[in-house]
């Protein structure tokens, strides 16, 4: 299948960064064996491949002979190896044709099995190579998005947008209805909308249920006066969208309007806090400060966000313990939450990206509380 950009993607210079960011890591050559990975590398989205990239030669992609004519049009640059085991098939090439120095072989160590892992460590040995295990080398880069990749998010965000906008339109959302029944409403009418996939199990949380952070779709019948807590996103040309929106049905009470206010005003707070160069330790706690003021910080259990792109959950995470800082062109997601247990609980989430002027939200829909 097609990948559906807009413009091709700079795979090469892609490669080209992940050359120079090895090199500086102490590896010649990194076999790519994450599957995302690969993708974002080269184009290809077949479902067994890996390639290597090296300092100082071409690259190579390796893949079974299902997709022989996939690769050949999705990663026309490269040369292709046709191997059903293409991580061992990558390294045995890499033996026999190695110069007078070791070579320094990184792996993707969180994209290698032990299994995988033994009979490499055989092969390594027998050759003289020296293994570099290299950890979140391409999600480093993965962080900061190009225009293309940005506009494909907002394509998936626009069509989450206007796939709840129809839902609600067609009285979707009402008393009677099971979380089940509105589940697979919005994921149909997502499909409709043109999406390639939906991003993740979509998650409609009723009443009580939506005291769950990640609860999932159960017979349980929506009820008058139930929070209804609904967290979804459509992927198109592989790039993802996620957002949450929390409502009321027939009509909101005190308690409701009051926790709803605090994750509003705590949302907001984080949203303001995107900003280039800012710790995201910081931009968790910009957010929670206002939750825990209010008294319900034991009840916020989650960090504030994660980043948003070829994968649903990407780096960068922003939580209480993260390190690092945001990147100027992350796309992230912003998502506090207040959950009671037995009551109800309440997540409001964008999907933005960060620009030197702020950050500007991809999902538009509206924030307030809507009591449907
Ligand atoms: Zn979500
Ligand atoms: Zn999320």
């Amino acid at each position: 299948m097609p990948v559906n950009y807009e413009t091709t993607p700079d795979f090469a210079g892609r490669r080209a960064r992940l050359a120079a960011a090895i090199g500086a890591l102490g590896a010649d050559v990194l076999v790519i064996s994450d599957l995302v990975n690969l993708r974002y590398l080269t184009g290809f989205t077949g479902s067994n491949g890996s390639a290597l990239v090296r300092t100082d030669g071409p690259d190579l992609i390796a893949t079974d002979g299902r997709y022989r004519a996939q690769v050949a049009a999705q990663a026309p640059g490269l040369d292709v190896l046709i191997e059903r085991d293409t991580v061992t098939a990558l390294v045995a090439l890499l033996a026999d044709h190695q110069g007078e120095l070791p070579l320094r072989v990184g792996f993707e160590a969180d994209a290698v099995t032990v299994a995988q892992f033994a009979g490499l460590s055989v092969l390594l040995d027998r050759a003289g190579l020296e293994l570099v295990p290299l950890r979140g080398t391409v999600e480093k880069l993965r962080e900061v998005k190009d225009d293309g990749e940005i506009a494909q998010i907002e394509a998936a965000c626009r069509l989450g947008d206007k796939a709840l906008a129809t839902l609600i339109e067609r009285d979707g959302i009402v008393a009677g209805r099971t979380e089940r029944e509105v589940a697979r409403d919005l994921e149909w009418i997502m499909y409709g909308c043109g999406a390639d996939a939906i991003a993740f199990e979509t998650i409609v949380a009723a009443g009580a249920n939506s005291a769950i952070p990640h609860h999932r779709p159960t017979d349980a019948v929506l009820a008058s006066g139930d929070f209804v807590k609904i967290d979804f996103g459509a992927v198109v040309g592989g790039y993802h969208s996620d957002m949450t929106r929390t409502f009321v049905l027939d009509q909101a009470s005190d308690w409701q309007r009051a926790i709803y206010q605090i994750v509003a005003d705590a949302q907001h707070a984080g949203r303001m806090a995107l900003l280039p160069g800012a710790a995201l330790a910081d931009v968790d706690a910009a957010a929670r400060d206002v939750i825990t003021a209010a008294g319900y910080g034991e009840q916020y259990v989650h960090g504030l966000g994660h980043g948003v792109g070829l994968a649903i959950h990407e780096a960068p995470g922003i939580g209480a313990a993260a390190t690092g800082t945001l990147r100027d062109g992350a796309t992230v997601t912003v998502e506090p939450g207040i959950y009671l247990p037995g009551r109800g609980g309440v997540r409001i989430e964008d999907t933005l990206v960060v620009t030197d002027s702020g950050a500007r939200s991809l999902t538009t829909s509206p924030r307030a509380l809507q009591v449907l």
